[in-house]
């Protein structure tokens, strides 16, 4: 039924796109795969995928096929406290069984036809992975317009100063304690 093709490593074509037949020919044999791939419409509210670093081995066991390995996830993000940009890399253990008459959410469908594209199944670890509220740094404390806030609040030098506060001015610091 099928057409056994061999020999066909310098296609050139993507490496995320497996040859079904010559893994199942090669039971227990690992076939390494190291890739890079750029997920760019994964995305959520707030970040962005945008490389993804494949290190996998494929492997045939009986009639079903195991993808084991690790993948790093780079995005980009708006931290959640001060909306600046901000990017960073997550680390994702990729442990995976293609099948035929897959369970939903546990196992993926081994297709019917030669080629395996895995692709799919990283989709759905980077959309997993992708940050929903991402932090440009821990430490962040947010906006920096606080700042502005802090300069409302003067230290009172020694001497009679108090004096020569014009009572108006007086009037707006009572303002100003009251927006706090
Ligand atoms: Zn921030």
């Amino acid at each position: 039924m099928t057409r056994m093709k061999s020999g066909n490593e310098s296609s050139g074509s993507n490496e995320l796109v497996v040859d079904i037949p010559k893994l199942l020919r090669n039971p227990g044999v690992l076939t390494d795969i190291t890739s890079e791939w750029k997920p760019e419409f994964i995305q959520t509210t707030h970040s962005d995928a945008n490389l993804m670093q494949v290190n996998i081995s494929l492997e045939a066991v009986s009639d079903k096929i195991t993808a084991v390995g690790t993948a790093t996830l780079h995005w980009t993000a708006q931290c959640r406290r001060c909306l600046d940009s901000t990017s960073g890399h997550t680390p994702i253990s990729i442990n995976e069984i293609y099948e035929k008459g897959a369970s939903e959410g546990e196992t993926f469908e081994l297709p019917f036809g030669e080629k395996l594209d895995l692709k799919p199944m990283l989709a759905e670890q980077a959309m997993l992975n992708l940050p929903l509220a991402a932090l440009c740094s821990e430490s962040c404390t947010g906006p920096t317009d606080t700042e502005f806030f802090a300069e409302s609040d003067p230290s009172i030098p020694e001497g009679n100063t108090e004096e020569l506060i014009d009572p108006r001015w007086a009037v707006l610091d009572q303002l100003k304690l009251s927006d706090d």
